[in-house]
């Protein structure tokens, strides 16, 4: 049995609805966002099991445009109860995505509160840094790259 949910409100949907009985949200608009866009939705998903899904996938599209809403959920997630699960994906498809944006986010990732996932940050950023300090030479990105070797 499939369950429907209200991407908006994450309330259980009675079957295919038009409109959200709960919070009104039309979810014909839903059906026609990017596929990113749904995923990036997924991110709240009352099933971890499916917000964890929706990090890996975006990490595979390297989905730029999930930078915020991964950085959000870094904010957010800082308690006990944060979901391990979902920031371990959160951090790893941050690293796949191929935006300068990325360094300075597991950079802020390195202090926080939960050890495990410093760790996972700090391990994800050396290797982030030496793929670019390895890809600068060929493949400049504007404003990026740093400074040319001052030997020839
Ligand atoms: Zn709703």
């Amino acid at each position: 049995m499939l369950t429907y949910y209200c991407p908006h409100c994450w309330h259980t949907l009675e079957g295919k609805a038009t409109l959200c009985p709960h919070c009104g949200y039309d979810l014909s608009e839903f059906e026609n966002l990017s596929y990113p866009q749904k995923l990036i939705h997924a991110l709240h998903h009352p099933i971890p099991e499916r917000r964890v899904i929706a990090a890996q996938v975006l990490g595979e599209l390297g989905a730029a445009e999930a930078l915020p809403a991964f950085e959000a959920l870094l904010d957010e997630l800082q308690d006990e109860q944060y979901d391990y699960y979902l920031l371990r994906a959160v951090l790893e498809a941050v690293a796949r995505i191929p935006d300068p944006r990325r360094v300075a986010l597991l950079r802020r990732a390195t202090h926080h509160p939960a050890d495990l996932i410093a760790r996972l940050a700090h391990d994800l950023l050396a290797q982030v840094e030496g793929l670019e300090g390895f890809d600068a030479p060929h493949q400049p990105l504007g404003g990026v790259a740093g400074e040319e070797d001052q030997n020839a």
